[in-house]
């Protein structure tokens, strides 16, 4: 018996990179899986290329308390339950300096990483409170821990995830519902592909394991955190960076 069977998941942002893997591991995991992105073609392409028990994909811009609902609406109609795991991944940057940064630049990126992640959490514990039980687990960054230069709008959310995350935590945990963030360092996606190479360089020179790490290295955390083999851990920050800036 595999470590999620009869478990359903949802996992936002999910269409590419460190979404799609976390939904592949899930799923392998025996996990039923819904996949929200705001490309919704790109969603259900992604499910279409998932093992396991059940997948689907759809349009899920995760800006929207409306489309956030209809994602876990269609958790429950693949489930037959409320929604079991909740990965809150979708997240953007839009780096430039304070000095160069625009208004617009600071609200998206809050926008889609902060509220984003807030509405997710408030829908997904809301329905796990019926069933007693859930799991939740937030995508921040190491950015959110040590601040980067570049990335004022994007620290603050990252940031903010912590503090969504434990305060939830709070509030959650009599009900059975654990909320967790995980904190990866440089991994190899779209998102960090198009970094210029010298940002590329100067990062990977932080890293004491010496090397980026793979979106497969975060999605098994996630897994972790999602089953019961972690069932006493909840208000966690996981850092998966190789060991920068420990
Ligand atoms: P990615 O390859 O760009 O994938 C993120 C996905 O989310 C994309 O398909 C993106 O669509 C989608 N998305 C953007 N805005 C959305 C919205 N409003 N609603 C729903 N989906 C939306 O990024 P990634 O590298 O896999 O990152 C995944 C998460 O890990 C993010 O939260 C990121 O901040 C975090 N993270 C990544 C790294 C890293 O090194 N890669 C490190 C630390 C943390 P578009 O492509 O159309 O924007």
């Amino acid at each position: 018996m595999a470590v999620l069977d009869g478990r359903t998941a949802v996992v936002t942002g999910g269409g590419q990179g460190i979404g799609l893997e976390i939904a592949r591991v899930l799923a392998e995991h025996g996990a039923k899986v819904v996949i929200g992105d705001v490309d919704g073609d790109l969603a259900e392409k992604a499910a279409g290329t998932l093992g396991g028990p059940g997948a689907v994909g759809m349009g899920c811009d995760v800006r929207r308390k409306d489309q956030v609902e209809a994602l876990l609406d269609a958790a429950a109609d693949l489930g037959g339950a409320p929604v079991d795991i909740m990965v809150n991944n979708a997240g953007i940057t839009r780096d430039a300096t304070m000095r160069k940064m625009t208004e617009d630049d600071f609200d998206a990126v809050i926008e889609v990483n902060l509220k984003g992640v807030w509405l997710g959490t408030q829908a997904a514990a809301a329905r796990m409170r019926e069933a007693g039980r859930g799991s939740i687990i937030n995508i921040s960054s190491l950015s959110g821990k040590v601040g980067m230069a570049g990335q004022t709008n994007y620290s603050a959310a990252k940031a903010g995830v912590v503090g969504i995350t434990k305060a939830a935590a709070k509030e959650v945990a009599f009900r059975g519902i654990r909320v967790n963030a995980v904190q990866p360092g440089l991994i190899r996606t779209a998102m960090t592909e198009a970094m210029p190479q010298k940002a590329w360089d100067q990062k990977m020179s932080e890293i004491p394991m010496g090397r980026p790490g793979e979106p497969r290295e975060v999605a098994t955390v996630v897994l972790f955190l999602a089953s019961d083999w972690s069932s006493y851990m909840t208000g966690t920050v996981q850092e998966i960076t190789g060991g920068r800036f420990m």
